[in-house]
């Protein structure tokens, strides 16, 4: 699998010598590279920011992704209602992978090793953060929507099946703007560093001419002689990917 950015003016992304270069070969499956994670495309548009910064500052760049779970995901301590507790809890957070100088720690049956951490802050009417812990224990849904001031919508459930607006304190809290407005990890990462990121609409990566790119690319890549060796056939993906004329792009 490889992974790339391109642009229809300068074509894949590199420095003007060609010496950085963003694209990822990656070999999927398990008892390869894994798959392609948030975390890995998180750390590829740093580079691709660090590229057009250093060697294209005067142009203005936008970064377009296709709208997948991998690129859309959230940072792992976005306010989330789907497995709130509705009375306290000492259990209830976010699990997220470990890792160690940002290498994931796997354990010895090769999953990945997790740890629980706390669900990031909400907002409350006046602005400011609302904590949804005393110390280690999580509020529980009741007592979060008696601090927003919710004291109606605190006395109902805690979750049901309906799925009306109101129903019960999760589907109430869904519908919390604080919960129902957040932000993916990849476009907060690109706003730090002073990029504009737009997400292509769901089911459309037909939109983004980079399938075009891949395509070109491949028929490019059937054309040359078949081998098993795979320093080989990575010479053809990255020939093949070079082969794409701008003009074509
Ligand atoms: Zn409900």
């Amino acid at each position: 699998m490889v992974a790339n950015f391109v642009s229809a003016d300068f074509g894949w992304l590199h420095s003007p010598d060609g010496m950085e270069t963003v694209h990822v070969i990656f070999k999927a499956g398990k008892t390869q590279d894994g798959y392609f994670t948030n975390d890995d495309i998180l750390e590829q548009t740093a580079q691709a920011m660090d590229i057009v910064q250093k060697h294209y500052p005067n142009d203005k760049h936008i970064f377009i992704f296709d709208n997948a779970t991998t690129h859309s995901k959230q940072p792992a301590s976005t306010p989330s209602a789907s497995r709130m507790t509705k009375n306290p809890s000492t259990k209830f957070g976010v699990e997220v992978s470990l890792s160690i100088d940002g290498k994931v720690q796997y354990a010895v049956n090769g999953k990945p090793q997790k740890r629980t951490i706390q669900m990031g802050p909400g907002c409350l009417p006046n602005s400011e953060p609302h904590c949804f812990y005393e110390g280690n224990v999580f509020k529980g849904m009741t007592k979060l929507l008696l601090e927003w001031g919710l004291t109606e919508e605190a006395k109902l459930k805690g979750s049901c099946k309906k799925g009306a607006t109101r129903c019960c304190q999760r589907r109430v809290l869904y519908n919390q703007p604080d919960f129902d407005d957040q932000e993916s990890a990849l476009k907060i990462a690109c706003k730090a560093q002073g990029f504009q990121a737009i997400f292509l609409p769901k089911f459309h990566c037909e939109l983004n001419f980079i399938e075009q790119c891949w395509g070109h690319a491949k028929r490019t890549y059937h054309q040359y002689p078949l081998s098993s060796r795979e320093d080989d056939l990575e010479r053809n993906v990255l020939s093949a990917l070079e082969s794409v004329p701008v003009a074509a792009m």
